[in-house]
């Protein structure tokens, strides 16, 4: 702790220095607004198509909004907060970047809280997004980024979602506990350790081998899988025998919603699902079911996600 204390006092010292080029370098510009290039917005650990079209310019408007003289402390702050980002990976603290992630994914909840309808997330969603080794599930090479709000590769050319969109998704589901969740495709195994920290049963489908029995054996490492039951096969499909459903969530993007997995949700579910083509402009959708079997449907937020393959 005291030596800790040290080094980020000794840290702070040495960022006084560079504070006067950079303020001097504002003033240069004649505080004119600049908008922070692809690779400042790399700093963060996040890309600016992030979310969705507008989402880097929603970003500035965050950044540029801190504090009357944002203008000129905007380069300032991207220089600092890629120091500590650089210090942090250094000191290996991972507790400390997941209070980070957290932070982030405050922020983009509030941010994005015109189009989500939720500008705080739920406190239990938000233990379990801090209770969950994120860096566990990701290849060694990509470890340093675990805890960047930022989506990363995972391998077999899938990604493991962006922090907030999983705890976004997590939010819409509603879990109170209890309930029996479906969950189309695994990947990592992140969401579907999120999910084990919020609802009763999970059951997870993912098409790709390598990738099921790598999350199996993380999972299992991290004493989550008790309540978990895998398959390796079409998501698209469902899992009938276990039906219905009180939550499913689909980590990847269908161009439809696959019919079976409407007909495989509990009156009152929730389904969670991005919809979209393949590249292109995809939403994530919030589904309910009414006791008329009918489905309540919400456009939540643009996103990006890798296609959702059925019958294959
Ligand atoms: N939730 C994951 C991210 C998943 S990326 C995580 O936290 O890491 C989307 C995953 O869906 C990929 O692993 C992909 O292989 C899988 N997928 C795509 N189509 C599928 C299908 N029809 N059935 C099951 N999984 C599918």
């Amino acid at each position: 702790m005291v030596w800790q204390g040290m080094l980020t006092l000794a840290w702070m010292a040495s960022l006084l220095p560079e504070m006067r080029p950079i303020k001097a370098r504002g003033a240069a510009h004649g505080g004119a607004m600049r908008k922070p290039s692809n690779a400042e917005w790399m700093h963060f650990g996040r890309s600016p198509e992030g979310l969705g079209h507008d989402s880097a310019s929603r970003r500035y408007r965050l950044l540029a909004c801190r504090g009357g003289h944002a203008t000129r402390a905007l380069p300032c702050e991207i220089e600092i907060m890629a120091k500590v980002a650089a210090i942090q990976a250094s000191m290996n603290m991972p507790n400390e970047r997941r209070q980070w992630m957290l932070e982030a994914i405050r922020n983009e909840a509030r941010l994005c809280a015109a189009h989500t309808g939720r500008p705080n997330l739920s406190e239990r969603v938000m233990e379990a997004m801090a209770a969950i080794p994120r860096h566990r599930f990701l290849p060694r090479s990509m470890r340093a980024a675990a805890y960047d709000n930022a989506a990363l590769p995972a391998g077999c050319g899938q990604t493991i979602s962006q922090p907030f969109i999983v705890a976004l998704m997590t939010d819409l589901l509603d879990l109170r506990g209890d309930e029996q969740v479906l969950e189309v495709g695994t990947g990592t195994g992140y969401q579907t350790a999120v999910l084990t920290r919020l609802a009763g049963e999970v059951f997870t489908i993912e098409r790709i081998p390598e990738l099921a029995a790598r999350a199996q054996r993380v999972l299992a490492e991290l004493g989550l899988d008790e309540h978990v039951h895998f398959r390796v096969g079409d998501g698209c499909m469902g899992w009938p025998e276990e039906a219905p459903f009180d939550a499913i969530i689909v980590t990847a993007a269908p161009e439809r919603v696959p019919p079976e997995l409407a007909g495989q949700l509990a009156e009152g579910g929730r389904l969670v699902i991005p919809v979209g083509p393949a590249g292109g402009v995809q939403q994530l959708y919030r589904m309910e079911k009414r006791p008329d079997g009918r489905l309540d449907s919400r456009a939540v937020l643009p996103v990006a996600f890798v296609p959702l393959v059925c019958g294959q």
